[in-house]
């Protein structure tokens, strides 16, 4: 198929509707939601435009953001821009705030939503580390019930997710920060806007004086999928933090990781830059 307008396109007005479509090879299509990346795909000819496709969009319980005692409840359709602007994602995933923030431009922001990037599964998607840090989990359905996955479980592989072809990705379930917690985001691109990352991070975490007490540290575009780190994680609990320290966590992180050369940048310099975010994340974890 050449043209998007020789595309079918379903409108499913709630979830029972769009999962009914899904269960039956026949009518099942290419779910989409903000078509950030479908839409760039399949001009680009990297994804053959399918015979049909199920717009997500009009599904009213993919959407909002609500909060229970321990944690945060993202619909799957929720955008990057009202995750950003959400007082309660704000206040209780700070990290995933901050990595929303960072998307593309505001138009990109607008359409792209939370379940549309996990299920895109890129390497240089920014969202991942603040969704590993958390211990979160992801609610996927199909026509047979619901499916509740860890998210460390959910990435396989390179643009590899646990869903079936006629599950649908429903909400995320993300535990809130403790108090006394401190987690944050960052980025490196070729540029300081609309860029595509070399490397992100984020950590959640707390202290009691200089001496970790948690530490939990996600990157991103250093491997086919966003990693935690345990090994370092178990490693850096209960070192009082000084520049010894430090010196040794950088070294660590770099030489844990393995990641590749590609177009946007060298495994040496992502080796490099992965130490870095971390030792700052440390910094930043006991500074007063
Ligand atoms: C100019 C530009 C700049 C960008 N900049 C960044 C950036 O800085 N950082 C970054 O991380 N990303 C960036 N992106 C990528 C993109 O915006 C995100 O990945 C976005 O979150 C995708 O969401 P979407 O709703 O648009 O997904 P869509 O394009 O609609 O879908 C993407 C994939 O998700 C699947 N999908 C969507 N919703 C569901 C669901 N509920 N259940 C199952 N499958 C689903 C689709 O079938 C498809 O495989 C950029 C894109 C563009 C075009």
């Amino acid at each position: 198929m050449k043209f998007l307008e020789d595309m079918d396109c379903a409108f499913p007005k709630n979830l029972q509707e769009a999962l009914k479509l899904m269960a039956d090879e026949k009518s099942r299509g290419r779910p989409i939601a903000g078509g950030t990346d479908l839409m760039v795909q399949w001009s680009s000819g990297v994804l053959p435009m399918p015979e049909r496709a199920i717009d997500l969009s009009g599904l009213p319980e993919l959407k909002g953001v609500s909060e229970n005692t321990d944690s945060v409840v993202i619909g799957a359709a929720v955008t990057h821009a009202e995750m950003r602007r959400s007082p309660i994602v704000q206040v209780h995933l700070p990290s995933l705030a901050q990595a929303a923030a960072t998307i593309g431009g505001a138009q990109i922001q607008a359409r792209g939503t939370i379940a549309g990037s996990v299920a895109n599964a890129s390497p240089a998607g920014d969202l991942g580390p603040s969704l590993l840090i958390t211990n979160g989990r992801v609610v996927v359905a199909s026509k047979a019930g619901e499916r509740e996955i860890e998210l460390a479980k959910f990435f396989l592989g390179y643009r590899k997710i646990d869903l079936q072809p006629d599950e649908l990705i429903v909400r995320f379930i993300l535990p809130k920060i403790h108090a006394g917690c401190r987690e944050s985001f960052r980025k490196l691109g070729p540029r300081a806007a609309q860029a595509i990352s070399k490397v992100m991070g984020s950590y959640r975490g707390s202290a009691k004086g200089k001496e970790v007490k948690d530490f939990a540290v996600a990157l991103g575009s250093v491997a086919p999928i966003p990693i935690r780190l345990p090994e370092f994680e178990q490693w850096i609990v209960g070192k009082e933090i000084g520049k010894k320290v430090l010196d040794e966590a950088e070294q660590r992180v770099a030489a844990m990781i393995k990641p590749i050369d590609d177009i946007r940048s060298t495994a040496e310099y992502r080796q490099w830059v992965s130490g870095r975010i971390v030792r700052g994340f440390l910094e930043e974890l006991v500074a007063e």
